[in-house]
């Protein structure tokens, strides 16, 4: 049994990896910012699939809450051999009338959490010579979107973060990936304009919007023994939106 982190693990996107994850058969280590209710049930529904499960609160922006968590689940379940960095906000304004911290907390959360955790994660990887770090990015670091600079920039950061990676644990045999959802529908994207939602469904070739399981299947396959050989990939999970 493997022990895999899941950040933002409590809602939408990050549930979803966490039940797949759960469904492998893997240790599933349950983050969440506040939503300590929700990330509950997760662990309890992975628990009534007979899977096994641990949820722990830590803000992936915080440096010390983060090295908190992790030497809390090494000492509980030992170290983490599956990350995937999906903990996420959005804080939208155009860049003319963009506030200083809606800036910083957007990197803060969506780049600087990944770094901050894969980093804490590392070293048991490392000694082991196994590891898979999926990298929850999205489309819009590949195409930009209106309002979103803070988010896009982050987005792409990942991008490059995932790439330097994985050709520096390579020789280790940890693979790392990015995954870029398009519109999928979860609180982050319920709050959107109506409009604008029938606008993005309108633009996806499969004219839909993605459910949280339309990802998860793809990042549980990138951590499975089988996506062996898969590594720096950056995978569109978009139903054709970016096309
Ligand atoms: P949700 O808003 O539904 O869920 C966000 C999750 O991230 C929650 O579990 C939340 O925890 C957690 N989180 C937020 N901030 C922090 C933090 N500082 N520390 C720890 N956890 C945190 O988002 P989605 O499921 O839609 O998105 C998941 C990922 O997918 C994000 O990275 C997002 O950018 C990306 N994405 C989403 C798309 C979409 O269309 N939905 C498209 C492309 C990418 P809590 O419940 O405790 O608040």
């Amino acid at each position: 049994m493997k022990v895999a982190l899941v950040t933002g693990g409590s809602r939408g996107i990050g549930k979803a990896i966490c039940e797949k994850l759960g469904e492998m058969g893997h240790f599933v280590v349950v983050n969440y910012s506040s939503s300590e209710d929700k990330a509950k049930e997760v662990v309890e529904g992975i628990k009534e699939k007979g899977g096994s499960a641990l949820a722990v609160k830590a803000d992936v922006s915080d440096p010390e809450q983060v090295k908190e968590m992790v030497s809390f689940v090494e000492k509980k379940v030992g170290p983490v051999d599956i990350l995937v960095n999906n903990a996420g906000i959005t804080k939208d304004n155009i860049l003319a009338r963009m506030k200083d911290e809606q800036w910083r907390e957007v990197l803060e959360t969506n780049l600087t959490g990944a770094y901050l955790v894969t980093k804490a994660v590392i070293r048991g990887m490392m000694k082991k010579r196994w590891g898979r770090i999926v990298n929850i990015s999205s489309v819009v670091a590949l195409t930009g979107n209106q309002g979103q600079s803070n988010y896009c920039a982050a987005k792409a950061g990942l991008i490059g973060f995932t790439k330097a990676l994985a050709k520096e644990l390579g020789t280790r045999n940890i693979t790392v990936n990015a995954v870029c959802p398009g519109y999928i529908e979860t609180d982050m994207t319920q709050s959107l304009p109506d409009e604008m939602k029938r606008a993005m469904v309108e633009r996806t070739a499969l004219k839909r919007a993605g459910v949280p399981e339309d990802v998860a299947h793809v990042v549980g396959f990138l951590c499975s023994e089988e996506a062996s050989y898969i590594t720096g990939q950056v995978i569109v999970v978009d139903g054709g939106l970016s096309l």
